[in-house]
């Protein structure tokens, strides 16, 4: 249980890294794109559109790593649960709270990840 834990805290630094390389890849590409704009006008709205693409790309698959790690408690009946990636994706969050509805008592609540 411990050694999974560390395992799930490894994983959200993996996150957490991704996201900073991930800013920083795209400030430089808006940088990139706004200097080269008067001479390569077709390049630069080229490489806005990757980069718009890439934010989608990059959202889903860190949706899809914060899906699998740990689970989620019911805030109404404390029922264990790991919610489905449609739910996970829909759900209005704050951090890594999500609101989401429990499969067992059907009830919406605020509910925190936990490791
Ligand atoms: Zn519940």
């Amino acid at each position: 249980m411990e050694k999974n834990h560390n395992h799930n805290k490894e994983l959200l630094n993996i996150e957490a890294a991704i996201i900073v390389i991930f800013i920083i890849m795209l400030v430089t590409m808006v940088m990139f794109a706004a200097t080269f704009a008067p001479a390569y006008p077709v390049a630069s709205i080229l490489m806005i559109i990757i980069a718009v693409l890439s934010i989608f790309a990059v959202s889903l698959t860190l949706t899809k790593m914060e899906q699998i790690v740990g689970y989620y408690v019911c805030d109404k009946c404390h029922h264990k649960y790991v919610p489905s990636y449609k739910a996970v994706l829909w759900s209005m969050h704050m951090g890594r709270t999500r609101y989401l509805t429990c499969p067992k008592c059907h009830k919406k609540s605020w509910q925190k990840k936990q490791y």
